[in-house]
């Protein structure tokens, strides 16, 4: 795969419970957030609700490379008529070096913040 990513502004933020688009409100000198079928998130709630899913998808992406990894073993341990060991080994050890990455992202420290001045 070699689909070029961008890492422009997001032309919307999503709603972290149910995936609809969010608009921002402000209430007074508050700020929340709504999504169109009605969950509302405070900004702070924003930023703890975000951040979860933030590492739920960081922890299915680190899923999918082990299971990557543990296809490819199966794979070239079954012994398959023309299969390409070689190919399905360092596939292997590409999906394991690139778990590797999501590993430490999810151990690594992350800044908790918030934006309420009583929290
Ligand atoms: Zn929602």
């Amino acid at each position: 795969m070699t689909e070029e990513y961008r890492l422009d502004r997001p032309t919307a933020l999503t709603c972290p419970e149910c995936g609809g688009a969010l608009r921002a409100e402000h209430i007074g000198n508050l700020l929340q957030f709504r999504c169109h079928i009605g969950h509302i998130l405070s900004a702070d709630a924003m930023l703890e609700s975000q951040f979860k899913l933030l590492e739920t998808k960081l922890a299915a992406a680190l899923v999918a490379l082990k299971e990557r990894a543990e296809l490819c073993r199966q794979l070239s341990e079954a012994e398959i008529l023309g299969a390409d060991i070689a190919a399905l080994d360092a596939t292997r050890a590409e999906a394991l070096e690139r778990a590797k990455i999501v590993k430490r992202l999810l151990e690594s420290e992350w800044r908790q913040i918030s934006v309420n001045a009583d929290a």
